[in-house]
């Protein structure tokens, strides 16, 4: 029998049980489909699509090793299906469930519909410990932990091809017609990069993991960088996991055992934000809350807007991380969170063009965590505490010495130390504020207290409370649910729940 494996968001040979199902039941085409449709979406970017293209490049020389390399072709997904299905005598499309935007999930139903009125069996498996199709979170975290510790797959001895593919080349980003995308010093895909930075974090980086990853200048290093591996799949999370406990097994030292729990938890989060997208997709593009979406006045373009995405609002921390990651396609989570938290607190932008801007700069923007992400960061979620991030602040304490800002902001340079995060309180900034770089574009203080206010009214009210505790008894288990009581529902009128830090939207 001939098998299609269509690959996805799960770029290697090992650990895919759709591979490994597939080299077993007979001759197989190993396909990716470079969507232009796809690649026309406000979250696309070119930096994501070189950065995959690294990847596929990586893919087909593994692939070709065991015999069969990668066939990449270019169009909508149905059409080149159904092409390659026909011409190839295929009956049988194995895939690993993906957990995209709407847009994908949106073509994953276009698929089946085409799949079944062409008698295709189209087969998705799951491959990343989120599960398709279950109600509620009862029982998920145990389900999660089996699968980590379920033994990863190795990749499979040998493949046989298909007779007579023609492999296709991998198209640029031009080809696709992405926008020009300058990111200088982005990653580099692909899986042996990925395993590099694996293995040099478990050997040596990672040792000074919590104490450095708030702030951008130590995070760079001492973060894992894995992430746009994890969202292509050039790794598995699930081998990542298993490779920071072999080391925690190896090193089970204070120093270190910290800092690989707190990074095998944040492999365990992307998994738990991802199932939140696989239950709602319309999280991309609907405020959980009903209510907090729906509050006036919020704009999405503009000149606040252009300031924020352009690193020119006035306020030096914030300018410098922005332009880092515009050159990088990285920032560490704090950076994230609070690029994310000014834009919708104080400078009252809508929170999906922020959320856009901000995946077309991620070389590693994965939808299973950025929705989820943006909404908490925006207090879209209506059940966690609002984090309104202070930029002046986060500057005086993420980056002491101003190394940081002044390397990325370099029109202040020569501002002191103490004035670096205010220049517009030095005397000395007459010739540099308002000709080479701005005045601030708000008054932080004054912005956040009124974004506070404007929230605080709206859940006052009953019509925020009703939803609220709607959203509670949905999103959340018994076990999980603070407000939950021998099983019974939540009353509108007790204590909010204690916020549980950033894994709160569950609960
Ligand atoms: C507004 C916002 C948007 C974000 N968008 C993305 C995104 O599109 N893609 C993405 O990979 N991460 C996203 N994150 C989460 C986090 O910032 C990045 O995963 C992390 O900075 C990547 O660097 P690293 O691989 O060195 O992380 P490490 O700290 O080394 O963590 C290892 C891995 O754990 C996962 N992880 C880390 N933090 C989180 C978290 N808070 N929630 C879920 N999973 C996590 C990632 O897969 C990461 O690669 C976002 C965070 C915020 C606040």
């Amino acid at each position: 029998m001939n098998v299609l494996i269509w690959y996805k968001r799960d770029l290697r040979v090992e650990d895919h049980p759709a591979l490994t199902l597939g080299a077993g039941s007979g001759a197989v085409l190993p396909l990716y489909i470079a969507e232009p449709d796809y690649w026309a979406l406000p979250d696309a970017s070119a930096r994501q699509w070189e950065f995959l293209a690294e990847t596929l490049a990586g893919l087909r020389r593994d692939l070709a090793r065991l015999g069969a390399p990668l066939v990449v072709r270019v169009g909508g997904a149905v059409e080149v299906l159904s092409r390659l299905c026909k011409q190839n005598d295929i009956s049988q499309i194995i895939s690993l469930q993906e957990v995209g935007n709407e847009w994908t999930f949106a073509r994953d139903k276009q698929v089946a519909a085409w799949a079944r009125s062409a008698g295709i069996v189209w087969q998705e498996l799951p491959g990343n410990g989120v599960r398709r199709g279950r109600r509620g979170r009862a029982g998920w975290d145990a389900d999660r932990a089996a699968y980590a510790e379920t033994p990863a797959l190795p990749a499979p001895l040998g493949l046989r091809m298909v007779a007579g593919i023609e492999p296709g080349v991998i198209p640029s980003a031009r080809a696709l017609r992405l926008a020009a995308d300058d990111c200088p010093h982005r990653q580099t895909g692909g899986r042996a990069q990925g395993l590099a930075l694996l293995d040099s974090f478990l050997a040596t980086r990672g040792q000074a993991y919590r104490r450095a990853m708030s702030a951008p200048l130590s995070a760079e290093r001492a973060c894992s960088r894995l992430s746009p591996y994890l969202a292509v799949g050039a790794l598995s999370a699930r081998e990542v996991e298993q490779a920071a406990a072999a080391q925690l097994a190896a090193r089970p030292g204070a120093d270190w055992a910290a800092n690989l729990r707190s990074f095998q938890s944040r492999i365990a989060w992307r998994a738990h934000f991802t199932q939140k997208l696989e239950d709602a997709p319309r999280m991309e593009r609907q405020a959980l809350h009903k209510a907090a979406g729906d509050l006036p006045g919020r704009s999405s373009d503009g000149p606040l807007f252009d300031a924020w995405r352009m690193g020119q609002t006035g306020l030096p921390y914030l300018d410098a991380c922005m332009r880092y990651l515009a050159s990088t396609g990285w920032i560490n989570f704090r950076a994230r969170a609070m690029l994310t938290s000014v834009a919708t607190y104080h400078l009252w932008l809508d929170w999906r063009a922020v959320g856009q801007h901000l995946a077309r700069r991620f070389t590693d923007y994965d939808p299973g965590i950025h929705w989820p992400q943006i909404q908490m960061q925006a207090g879209m979620t209506g059940i966690n505490r609002l984090r309104v991030y202070n930029p002046i602040k986060q500057g005086l304490e993420q980056d002491p010495t101003g190394a940081f800002t002044r390397r990325w902001v370099p029109e202040l340079a020569h501002v002191p130390d103490g004035f670096l995060q205010m220049p517009w309180k030095w005397p000395g900034a007459q010739g540099i504020l308002g000709r080479r770089y701005p005045e601030p574009v708000v008054d932080v203080t004054h912005a956040a207290r009124e974004a506070r206010a404007r929230i605080g009214a709206l859940r006052q009210t009953d019509r925020f409370a009703e939803e609220e505790a709607l959203l509670i008894e949905r999103h959340a288990s018994p076990a999980q649910n603070p407000l939950f009581v021998n099983d019974r529902r939540p009353s509108l009128r007790r204590p909010r729940p204690a916020p549980l830090g950033q894994l709160c939207l569950d609960l």
